[in-house]
């Protein structure tokens, strides 16, 4: 039988930048700069260059740098944030820590991402701040979600954990809001050998607040100004990111041609591929097809020596642990379909030709599709 192709393969991208890694890596245990030091900054730099924004703040998380974002804006108990209900937990979890109450609004079926339509009626005395999420690496539909904050006077986070370099109408993510957000998880885009993450702005205020929140709120040694937090990045991570940065254009592109060879196999077999927005420069963090009977294509595929992953298998209004929300089934229709449709597909620029028609001709076989936005009979 043919080798497994893996979900994701994080040890074929360290063959190829070990003696880059370790020689980062020395440097950091050579000078002993663990928390912060020098690499970090560095990496904060090209980061925020590579963005288009003047500031990167880098924190030890994209939860983290989520909730530095919120708290930076003023967020607090008694406000509410809108964010789409189909994304990963920390999104909501972040507001959460503020002591705000996240607010939920429906995704649109061919983007996965906040439909900007829907919004103004989930608007309210309380909010404070809309949080679209740039799902899966493709950026929301931010013309539309910015003209309705600034109609309504709030701000606008983006959570760009999945959308390192992902652009819309021709410019980077990152400086549409008044914050970013983004991870470094080991398997998203850029990812560090740990837990990581970043907040970017052009707003030098906003930089100063979570640069002094990260570090418990000191805006010099022992001078706690703030009740801060310990959200620090560790030196050896900045390391890490510091040489995987030059080489991010290149993965993204990697995953770019992934893509668009399961295109080119996908659309004349009638597969329900993902849509790359007109607006959008889509990065591929995750590449969901929806399927027809889940279960039984994912067991085909697996046979067949092909991983896959399910994001996300619950929307979030319906998890156990925001059900102090009140929300119910047939509340959000197009995130519980999507819930129960998409299917993720292997993508990552070491995939080879010859594993990505594997994959294609796999799934060809063995999966039935459905459509974007056909909204079953039994709701
Ligand atoms: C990964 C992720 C986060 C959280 O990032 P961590 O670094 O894991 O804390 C937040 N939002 C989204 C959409 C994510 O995918």
């Amino acid at each position: 039988m043919a080798d497994v192709i893996p979900y994701l393969d994080l040890a074929a991208q360290y063959r190829g930048i070990k003696s880059e890694i370790r020689a980062a890596m020395d440097r950091v245990l050579d000078t002993n700069a663990y928390i912060l030091g020098p690499e970090v900054k560095a990496f904060e730099e090209a980061f925020a260059a590579a963005h288009d924004v003047r500031h990167a703040v880098a924190v030890n998380s994209g939860t983290s740098a989520l909730h530095l974002a919120l708290l930076a804006l003023g967020v607090g108990p008694g406000d509410e944030v809108i964010t789409t209900p189909f994304t990963f937990i920390a999104t909501v979890a972040a507001i959460g820590y503020t002591g705000a109450t996240p607010v939920f609004v429906d995704i649109d079926p061919e983007s996965f991402t906040l439909d900007p339509s829907k919004i103004e009626a989930a608007i309210t005395p309380k909010t404070k701040v809309i949080m679209p999420v740039h799902l899966y690496g493709q950026p929301a539909d931010m013309d539309p979600i910015l003209a309705v904050a600034e109609r309504h006077g709030l701000h606008v986070v983006e959570d760009a954990a999945q959308a390192h370099l992902a652009e819309y109408k021709g410019r980077k993510v990152g400086s549409f809001g008044a914050i970013a957000c983004f991870s470094f998880y080991p398997g998203k885009n850029l990812g560090a050998y740990g837990e990581g993450g970043a907040a970017v702005t052009n707003d030098d205020r906003y930089a100063a607040t979570m640069r002094a929140l990260r570090d418990w709120g000191q805006t010099e040694r022992y001078r706690h100004a703030m009740k801060g937090y310990n959200y620090r990045m560790d030196g050896l991570q900045g390391a890490v990111l510091g040489v995987k940065m030059p080489h991010l254009d290149a993965w993204t592109e990697g995953r770019r041609r992934v893509a668009a060879a399961y295109r080119e196999q996908f659309e004349p077999a009638g597969v329900a591929l993902p849509k790359e927005m007109p607006y959008a420069r889509h990065v591929y963090h995750v590449y969901a097809i929806r399927v027809a009977d889940r279960a039984a294509a994912q067991r085909a595929l697996q046979e067949a020596g092909i991983q896959t992953g399910i994001h996300y298998p619950i929307p979030v209004h319906l998890q156990e642990a925001w059900a102090e929300l009140g929300y119910r089934r047939g509340d959000f229709p197009h995130a519980e379909q999507a819930a129960d449709e998409v299917l993720s597909l292997p993508i990552y620029a070491e995939l080879t030709d010859e594993q990505v028609a594997r994959v294609a001709s796999a799934v060809v076989a063995h999966t039935t599709p459905v459509r974007p936005g056909q909204v079953r009979a039994d709701g």
